[in-house]
């Protein structure tokens, strides 16, 4: 079985095995409910765009005890919303998943539709997530290739999933694979074979329900892995100048535009510096700027570097005290250093940057 025309005449064969496989090897995660729940399926998979099913599940639990059902999403504002996100990174995710409840609410009476263009005309939601949402809570035979399914596809072809046109190709076959009895399940075991046993480094081919259907079985790996650490090395760097003012106890924070980096959460002000210009001197504009009639010279306390998945941040702290008079120009918040209950939303970075001001002995 060498490429897709005759992995298509064993479609029967590979939904079989493929779902004898999954019945007995899934995960037990709490979005995978009998019945579906579409409320929980829709949370669960914009927290899993670009992010591993561990990292996901304690938010998605702190997330679903706060806003249980779609209407208390939607009827909750953005910035209460927002700290059930903070930590998971690409918060554009949570402002989409967001004005989705809201939408849902204003045009679909409160019911998530089952139609995949329906689905793919709210915010946030492309073919991937349509096709899981639909096939997962309403088992409409539809597919939902993500990068798992892409890579066992693509080895299942003999292919490079790196390949130009290998999506593409992938769709194709998924959309005549795809089990028209239990949609939603045939697309969850391919994911979970890609996430547990077709690894992209190491596949553990003996263990593969498909293994004899499979013409990269046994070759480890397949195809040419890519070292992830390489991309980290070569990422962009973006340079931060960090300024923590200090008013008693208290530090001043700024909201991020709601798009963007770290869209809609709280951060110290930062400025990004030219290429060679003096750390020093654009934290003193920077200190200047929000507080004109404040002497003080900001001090550097410590350079915090932070990696995303696709750029590093590297931070220079500055810290300054200010007299209780002292009024930012810029609206914000006032908050204690350590983490509260009462915090405004706060990315990762912004925390280590926290545990740094605290190691300082700002606090
Ligand atoms: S046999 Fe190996 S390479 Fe092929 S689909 Fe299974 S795990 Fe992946």
């Amino acid at each position: 079985m060498r490429n897709s025309v005759s992995l298509e005449s064993a479609a029967a064969i590979v939904r079989r095995r493929l779902l004898r496989w999954y019945d007995r090897h899934r995960r037990n995660l709490p979005w995978r409910r009998n019945p579906p729940d579409p409320y929980a399926t829709l949370v669960s998979e914009f927290m899993l765009q670009q992010t591993q099913v561990r990292t996901v599940l304690p938010y998605f639990e702190r997330f679903m005890r706060r806003f249980p059902t779609l209407r208390s999403l939607a009827s909750a504002s953005i910035d209460d919303v927002l700290p059930f996100w903070a930590g998971l990174g690409y918060y554009r995710r949570c402002h989409h998943l967001h004005v989705a409840a809201c939408a849902i609410v204003d045009h679909h009476g409160g019911r998530i539709p089952k139609d995949v263009d329906a689905l793919r005309a709210l915010p946030g939601i492309g073919a991937y997530t349509a096709g899981a949402i639909a096939s997962i809570a309403f088992n409409v035979a539809v597919p939902a290739v993500d990068g798992n399914v892409c890579r066992v596809l693509s080895r299942l072809r003999g292919d490079d999933p790196k390949s130009a046109g290998s999506r593409p190709r992938n769709e194709a076959l998924a959309s005549r694979l795809v089990a028209p009895r239990r949609p939603g399940d045939f697309n969850q075991a391919l994911m979970e074979l890609g996430a547990l046993v077709c690894s992209p480094r190491s596949p553990d081919c003996p263990r593969c329900p498909l293994r004899t259907l499979c013409p990269s079985r046994d070759r480890n790996p397949p195809h040419p892995a890519r070292r992830a650490m390489s991309r980290i090395r070569t990422s962009p760097v973006l340079h931060l100048v960090a300024l923590a003012v200090f008013r008693k106890e208290q530090t001043f924070l700024v909201r991020r535009p709601d798009r963007g980096l770290w869209a809609g959460l709280y951060m110290w002000p930062t400025e990004e510096p030219a290429p060679r210009a003096d750390r020093d001197a654009v934290a003193l504009e920077l200190c200047r700027r929000l507080l004109p009639r404040v002497a003080a010279i900001p001090n550097h306390v410590g350079h915090l570097r932070h990696v995303l998945t696709h750029r590093r941040v590297h931070f220079d702290v500055y810290v300054v005290r200010v007299s209780a008079g002292a009024r930012p120009t810029v609206a914000g918040r006032w908050k204690p250093l350590l983490t509260r209950a009462s915090d405004p939303p706060l990315s990762t970075a912004q925390r280590k940057l926290e545990a740094c001001l605290v190691s300082h002995g700002s606090a």
